[in-house]
């Protein structure tokens, strides 16, 4: 089993699941008492929040290709960085470490496809639902990407920010993210994408009527399958 080298805490409350749920895998496809071989490198959050907000990403970019290095000389053989948002770096990051790096969109595009769905809602940050760097790789896999309206918008960002990287999982936020669902799917999405790690927390993907696909879970499993052999290299996820 290979050596999986997570740069997490971003925040932590979802890094918590990407921990339980590799290790989850790795005893289902095991067997027996086996768990996951993990590397974590954990940020601390509010230094990336700040250069976030500045729109820092290339000082952002530097710090985590820097952990990212970090991570493949203790030995990582694989790397995962847990969160949608930071992907806005990946390049940076996969550039600076010789090990492959799992992309989660192409993760996620992967289960898009199988499922048989090409046009999606997307939930996240802002930075993820209002930069190309998302819809555009998503695109590249041949999924066209909606993505909720102004206020819709400013609603999932705030509660991510103010609730969900703090632990608060709040039952008024739930309903607010179901209308907000039903909204995008009456805009013709065919399912939807929790693309912010920690949207699992508060929505789970069994609630609705279309395919939903939760980022967290599917990078994980792609990272697990992938340290446990199960995907060819070069075959993504
Ligand atoms: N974990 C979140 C994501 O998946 C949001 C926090 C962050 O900005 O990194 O985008």
């Amino acid at each position: 089993m290979q050596l999986i080298g997570m740069l997490g805490g971003m925040s932590w409350q979802s890094t918590l699941e990407y921990y339980r749920l590799a290790n989850l895998r790795v005893g289902e496809v095991l067997g027996g008492v086996h768990s996951a071989r993990i590397l974590l490198d954990s940020v601390d959050f509010a230094e990336i929040e700040e250069l976030q907000r500045h729109g820092e990403w290339s000082r952002a970019g530097d710090l985590l290709a820097a952990r990212g290095r970090a991570l493949a000389t203790a030995g990582a053989d694989l790397l995962i960085l847990c969160t949608n948002t930071m992907h806005l770096v990946f390049d940076r990051i996969a550039e600076a470490v010789d090990k492959p790096v799992l992309h989660i969109v192409d993760a996620t595009a992967a289960a898009v496809r199988r499922a048989g769905v090409f046009r999606v809602g997307l939930l996240g940050t802002a930075f993820t639902m209002e930069q190309p760097f998302y819809r555009d790789r998503l695109a590249a896999h041949g999924i066209e990407t909606l993505i909720p309206g102004a206020e819709d918008r400013h609603t999932v960002h705030r509660v991510i920010y103010d609730e969900l990287v703090r632990g608060i999982v709040d039952e008024q936020s739930r309903l607010a993210y179901r209308d907000i669902i039903d909204r995008l799917l009456r805009d013709g999405a065919e399912g939807i994408i929790l693309g912010c790690t920690e949207i699992e927390l508060l929505i789970s993907p069994g609630e609705s009527p279309v395919p939903v696909f939760a980022s967290t879970q599917i990078h994980v499993a792609a990272a697990v399958d992938r340290a446990l052999g199960l995907t060819p290299p070069g075959r993504l996820p």
